[in-house]
């Protein structure tokens, strides 16, 4: 049934998304015949073109940095978990940042992860910060779930062109809904692993509006690295060494990430398995 949603979704998406998706597909699918195949991965390297992000005191440019770390996941998470793996973007362009999330949403991912680096006034200011977008989890929440489960037996039933746009708009809100929720997980695996990688101070998981997080339909989440304002920061994280280990301990927590979902620990009910939490 998961596979049925995901596959509505991309259509859905396809067809309304309007405007072409600047996308790269990079790599092929080396886990085709893995166990863990059956999941696509969409990495975000903020910024890109003339929008350089934030720029450190010597010079260095966070679009730079955000594009190797997320060049070097890539491969990592292919390697660990044989998952498909997407970025928005593979060299120095510009991608609005409505269309990233579109491409992730058409994609059918099953994880949006954007790389991100921070900036403060203070060059003292240091720290890495993992958000996610919050909807409030309530009675409410409950009872979409119970016309969204409405809305697949409709589907099922074969009523699908009659019920079309009722069914749209639920399996839309439903799907977003409930991504928050394994997002807030996503984001607590990855945060302690982007601290144990570069030792730098836990400014802790938070949620906030990010645009290009709103209206994905799979676990998101946005990390700010480091500061790229703070001159050691700066240089630490320009060093291919520190670019390496934040890739390879990301690629840990996503693995970590699709083992559970892959296991049903906070499978939440796209299909008719009640709710856990
Ligand atoms: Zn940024």
């Amino acid at each position: 049934m998961r596979r049925y949603v995901k596959l509505l979704l991309a259509v859905l998406c396809l067809v309304s998304a309007g405007a072409p998706v600047r996308a790269f597909v990079v790599g092929t699918r080396p886990g085709d015949d893995a166990p863990g195949a059956a999941c696509i991965v969409v990495i975000d390297p903020g910024h890109g073109g003339e929008d350089s992000g934030a720029v450190g005191p010597g010079g260095v440019e966070e679009k730079t940095i955000t594009l190797n770390v997320a060049k070097r996941l890539a491969d990592d998470v292919r390697e660990k978990t044989g998952c498909v793996v997407l970025l928005t973007r593979e060299d120095d362009t510009y991608v609005p940042l409505s269309e990233r999330t579109a491409f992730a949403n058409s994609r059918g991912a099953d994880v949006f992860i954007s790389i991100h680096v921070n900036a403060a006034r203070s060059r003292t200011a240091n720290g890495v910060e993992t958000y996610f977008l919050s909807f409030d989890a309530t009675d409410d929440d409950a009872l979409r779930v119970a016309q969204f489960e409405n809305g697949v037996v409709r589907v099922d039933g074969e009523t699908y062109g009659e019920a079309a746009d009722d069914l749209n708009a639920i399996l839309m809100d439903m799907v977003i809904t409930e991504s928050h929720h394994r997002s807030s997980r996503l984001a607590g695996l990855i945060q302690p692993a982007v601290l144990a990688a570069t030792g730098e101070e836990n400014r802790g998981v938070k949620q906030a509006p990010f645009m290009v997080l709103n209206g994905a339909a799979m676990p998101a989440v946005l990390v700010e690295l480091g500061f790229i304002s703070n001159p050691k920061s700066e240089k630490d994280l320009s060093s291919a060494d520190m670019q390496a280990r934040i890739a390879a301990s990301l690629a840990d927590a996503i693995a970590r990430f699709n083992g559970g979902q892959k296991a049903g620990k906070d499978y939440i009910g796209l299909s008719s398995r009640s709710r856990k939490d």
